[in-house]
């Protein structure tokens, strides 16, 4: 199938309005360039994201801990982080139309939209101002965070002391961030709200590179086991010294083969003790008993929330002769089954579907189908990545069976009624 169109972009981007996963922004106002609303489908498979992710990086390690700190944090912090002075993407204007441009995305002297002449590129600071409280002034500026990152950062002191952990051990945050940036698009790849998954690993200078190893496979693992990424559209990009950024001494992008062209989907980073040493002027990290102070050096594996939901999306959607089929992990699935009467006229079928619904909710998020035949309901369920579809029958009021039909080899199963539950639970993580 072609992955590398914008036919099949469009064809997601359809699909995803179709069915309620994401819908452009503020749209009966006629939308806000380029802002996205996750719907019903995309909600849960944003949250199924994010919680698989904190699992895995959060509950499963004895090395991390979790934190939730505030959008829009005190104008310093970004003074001390560099942000304020150096996070900027270069931009041009065109001398015509006005219509302005990254710099660094453009590869002719003139304007793509009307070939005039463009201005000398300017940096341009990509955080988002407003002011806090009733007075607009200087004094009152502040930045929505461009990042989760530097959060981690300033909470460092308090989360380490609670928490007693000692290096290296690292701190986990998810949550949104913004940038204003020049030219978002794509749909949900740039976006100037988004959210990220972010990890700040603090470990010792002599070790960093072990921890830049250590976290550069368990980004591999997460992308291909988590998500269900196929690793042939993944690469690791070494970010050239030239282009790294401010903090860092080595960067690996991830980049996806995304249907508009190869591009980051994740990043990893060796900070240093950059950020540590610009916010605490004393070394923030203290071990009585090894008798230690000093300031830890950073790993950062951080991850776009938005940027997973696309790549995954787009290596799900997979086009067969009769049907459209969204090939999601189960776990990642909006929902995991659904349940069909046979008959929507039967009483008898509809109650016992219900029962049978009404018991797998308590463990699955489950979905509801009794329209049209039950080919067209199979379909329908397909296209949203539905792994199981549960129909009762009049097997299911003799010999308390239903049939089971799986969404990938669209083979159907009997299963007793009792079993059921075990039956889903067992193929969800065997795959
Ligand atoms: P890019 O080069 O694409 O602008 P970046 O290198 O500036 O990205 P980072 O600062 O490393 O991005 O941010 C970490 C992650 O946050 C990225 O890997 C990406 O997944 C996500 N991200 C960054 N900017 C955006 C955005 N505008 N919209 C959606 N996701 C974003």
């Amino acid at each position: 199938m072609e992955k590398n169109s914008n036919q099949l972009m469009e064809k997601i981007i359809s699909l995803c309005k179709r069915r309620g996963f994401v819908f452009p922004g503020s749209e009966i106002y006629g939308g806000l360039a380029n802002s996205w609303d996750y719907g019903p489908l995309g909600t849960e498979l944003k949250n199924n994201i994010k919680q698989l992710w904190w699992k895995r990086f959060v509950h499963m390690r004895d090395d991390m801990v979790g934190i939730d700190a505030a959008l829009i944090m005190n104008p310093k912090v970004w003074e001390a982080s560099g942000h304020v002075a150096t996070f900027s993407d270069p931009l041009v204007e065109c001398k015509k139309c006005h219509h302005r441009f990254r710099a660094d995305y453009i590869d002719s002297k003139n304007c793509p939209d009307c070939k005039g002449d463009l201005m000398e590129a300017k940096q341009f600071n990509l955080m988002l101002r407003t002011f806090l409280g009733p007075v607009e002034d200087k004094d009152s500026i502040v930045y929505f965070r461009p990042e989760t990152a530097q959060a981690i950062f300033v909470d460092f002191k308090n989360v380490q002391e609670t928490s007693r952990k000692k290096l290296p051990f690292g701190i986990a945050q998810i949550g949104k961030a913004f940038r204003n940036e020049i030219t978002p698009g794509n749909f949900i790849f740039r976006t100037r709200e988004f959210e990220q998954m972010e990890i700040e690993y603090f470990t010792k200078e002599s070790l960093w590179e072990d921890s830049f190893e250590h976290w550069r496979s368990q980004m591999q693992a997460w992308m291909t086991n988590d998500l269900g990424l196929d690793k042939n559209n993944i690469h690791e990009l070494d970010v050239p010294k030239s282009e790294l950024a401010h903090y860092s001494k080595k960067t690996i992008d991830f980049e996806y083969d995304y249907p508009f062209g190869t591009k980051e989907l994740y990043g990893l980073a060796y900070r240093t003790d950059f950020d540590l040493k610009n916010h605490f002027k004393e070394a923030p990290y203290r071990d009585e008993e090894a008798g230690e102070v000093l300031y830890p050096h950073v790993i950062e594996p951080s991850f776009g929330v938005d940027r997973s939901i696309l790549a995954v999306l787009c290596d799900a959607y997979v086009e067969e002769k009769e049907r459209i089929v969204l090939k999601l992990k189960p776990q990642l699935a909006p929902y995991k089954v659904a349940v069909f009467p046979l008959l929507k006229n039967k009483s008898e079928l509809v109650e016992k579907a219900r029962e049978i619904y009404n018991h797998l909710k308590q463990d699955f998020v489950v979905a509801w189908d009794d329209r049209g035949n039950i080919g067209k309901r199979y379909y329908s369920q397909d296209e949203i990545g539905t792994p199981y579809c549960v129909t009762v029958d009049f097997d299911t009021l003799e010999k308390g069976e239903v049939t089971v039909r799986d969404r990938d080899t669209m083979k159907q199963e009997k299963v007793t009624m009792k079993d059921l539950k075990q039956y889903i639970t067992e193929k969800m993580y065997a795959n």
